[in-house]
């Protein structure tokens, strides 16, 4: 049970989950060091002059290819070695600045952003993250340069979301100096350019305490050009067209043992980790692209008359633009909180980074639809960014973990620790989970105790109400989670309904206390009269966000899940949707 409550203690999300709110983690909300502010303005406006002479969207996205050598021109403006060690060759930037920057590339094409996302989110963290300090002096340097570019190989065609699955084999040569590799990899960004792959394969493990052998993950560093791997045509696709997607090939390629990243049979967290971090990337895009795509929604509003009125006039226009300024605020905020809890090196953000990817893209999905209504006919067009916005964002919901997948861990990956300590307090009495009983009511009990007893000290008292608003859904939340578990025990892995709810209640609650943090943060330093509008913004996202907690909190028990699980696996058996006007009696 200690331990369980030390790893709560550790992360502000999984905290959530027992009830208890991490004010020390909270406030005061990151701000940029001025030195880091002023080396990343002259990085945006080296990155605004590039975009403006080499940068063609619209003739890439049509031909479905950019230049090679846009790359290196990014390269030559440090693009490519962001967050290496400045010994390395790299900016040495943490994540805070790493952001801003991808922030602002994927307003210039978004294409361009996931090449160089793939190249650095993933493509050659693991070596940055997992690396021994050779690896790292042997390949950094020439990755951060841009003279490497890299490519991450995890999803094969038997192995998405599964990544456990995956059916690339590793094994030892003879002589116990090389892995020998096979396998195929798909859908991997930068594949057709790489000169350094980060490829994850099974190799046999022996188990250190039993001896028995069993197959294992395991990450390696791959030079090119190496014998043996064949890389597959560009994949034609729906947006994000310029990058480069291929499938690869791997037939008896010989990997140095020296080139295993983490330790042979540790790939499988090598990948995650990898992904953890990487992920701030896609979200910090979603927020750089979204808040562009708001600014143009705004010119239309002002310019476009209908009915004798600017459309921005109408409220159903107001609306629109309202909810995403708000919620764009309150995923910006989400962004730059977590990326200072990954910079703090003593945390677990393993929950708020998957959060930040969730609730980012789904905002810039939902932005870029609402832009494209605003815009209407225009926007359909392809004479104007949007449609093509439209097809670039689409993606951001499907890689580095799909948005279902994400939401299910948050979930899962949250009641961890109070599963764990309920478990713990079964056992101390000789209860089995299930039928926990009194003991669970002593820990929902405990939970409300443990909570009323907590307020939000540190938030600026013009935003009482939206502290209370957080106390109020952390007690209910700790409450709904364990009667959760003390219902379903282990099943619970089994209730994806319930889970997305309280994934849904989580990332919410977080973006809550981001944006709390953010306002409170902007008071402190402005004053109140100076904050108008972000109190604006930060009550109407509480509003909105309180009121979807609210419904999924009264549909914990009382909801659709038996008949909507009934409709679907219906319609398995039906195969089709399959009623007809036609045929109606
Ligand atoms: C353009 C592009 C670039 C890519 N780049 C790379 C790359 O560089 N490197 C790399 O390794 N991979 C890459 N990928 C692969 C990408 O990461 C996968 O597509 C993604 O992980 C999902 O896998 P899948 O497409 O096989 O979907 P599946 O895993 O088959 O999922 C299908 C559907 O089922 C849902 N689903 C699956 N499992 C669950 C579950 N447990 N609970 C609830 N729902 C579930 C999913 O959310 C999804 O809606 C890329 C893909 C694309 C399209």
């Amino acid at each position: 049970m200690a331990q369980t409550k030390d790893m709560s203690q550790n992360s502000l999300m999984k905290s959530l989950f027992f009830g208890e709110l991490r004010e020390d983690l909270l406030f005061p909300y990151p701000k940029m060091a001025k030195e880091t502010s002023e080396t990343v303005s002259m990085v945006l406006d080296s990155i605004d002059k590039f975009a403006k002479e080499h940068v063609h969207s619209e003739k890439w996205d049509d031909e479905g290819k950019m230049p090679r050598e846009v790359v290196s021109m990014a390269a030559e403006l440090g693009l490519m070695g962001l967050g290496v060690p400045e010994e390395l060759g790299g900016l040495g930037f943490k994540q805070i600045a790493y952001a801003r920057v991808f922030q602002m590339l994927s307003t210039v094409d978004a294409s361009l952003a996931v090449t160089l996302g793939a190249h650095q989110s993933i493509g050659y963290k693991a070596a940055l993250l997992f690396g021994s300090d050779e690896q790292k002096k042997r390949w950094l340097p020439k990755l951060a340069s841009g003279s490497w570019v890299a490519c991450y190989c995890l999803t094969e065609p038997g192995s998405g979301s599964d990544a456990a699955s995956i059916k690339t084999k590793a094994t030892l040569s003879a002589d116990g100096k090389h892995y020998i590799l096979t396998g195929n990899k798909l859908w991997i960004t930068n594949g057709g350019i790489a000169d350094f792959m980060t490829v994850f394969a099974k190799t046999e493990v022996k188990d250190p305490k039993t001896g028995e052998m069993s197959e294992k993950v395991t990450c390696f560093g791959l030079e090119m050009p190496s014998q043996g791997v064949t890389v597959g045509p560009p994949e034609h696709k729906l947006g994000i067209r310029a990058s480069w997607t291929n499938a690869i090939h791997f037939d008896q390629v010989r990997v140095p043992v020296e080139n295993v990243i983490g330790g042979v049979g540790q790939g499988f967290k090598v990948a995650m980790g990898v992904l953890n971090h990487g992920r701030m990337g896609l979200a910090a895009g979603s927020v750089g692209a979204s808040k562009k795509l708001i600014a143009d929604s705004i010119t239309h509003c002002n310019e476009r008359v209908q009915f004798k009125k600017k459309i921005g006039e109408f409220g159903m226009v107001k609306e629109k633009i309202a909810r995403m300024m708000s919620n764009s605020y309150a995923a910006e905020s989400v962004v730059y909180m977590t990326t200072s809890l990954i910079d703090r090196g003593d945390v677990d953000y393993s929950l708020e980074s998957a959060a930040a990817k969730v609730f980012a893209t789904e905002m810039l999905w939902e932005v870029v639809d609402e832009t494209i209504q605003i815009w209407a006919g225009l926007g359909y067009m392809k004479e104007y960014p949007f449609e093509r916005a439209m097809r670039d964002a689409r993606i951001n919901r499907i890689f580095e973990g799909t948005n279902e997948v994400l939401r299910a861990f948050v979930a899962l990956s949250g009641m961890q620790g109070p599963g764990q300590e309920l478990a713990g307090l079964a056992d101390a009495i000789k209860h089995p989970l299930k039928g926990l009983g009194i003991v669970s009511e002593f820990a929902v009990r405990n939970v409300r105790q443990r909570v009323f007893g907590q307020t939000i000290t540190q938030a600026h008292p013009a935003l009482k109400k939206q502290a209370a608003m957080i106390e109020e859904f952390v007690v209910e939340f700790a409450a709904q989670v364990q009667v959760l578990i003390r219902r379903h025990g282990r099943e619970i892995h089994l209730m994806q309904f319930a889970q997305k709810r309280l994934a849904e209640i989580a990332i919410d609650l977080y973006a809550m206390m981001c944006t709390l943090s953010r306002v409170t943060s902007q008071i402190q330093a402005r004053g109140v009269e100076a904050c108008e509008y972000e109190i604006a913004l930060a009550a109407n996202f509480f509003n909105r966000a309180g009121r979807r907690i609210k419904t999924h909190f009264s549909t914990m028990d009382r909801n659709d899940d038996e008949l909507m699980k009934y409709i679907a696996e219906k319609a398995y058996e039906l195969g089709k949707a399959p009623f007809d006007i036609m045929s109606d009696a």
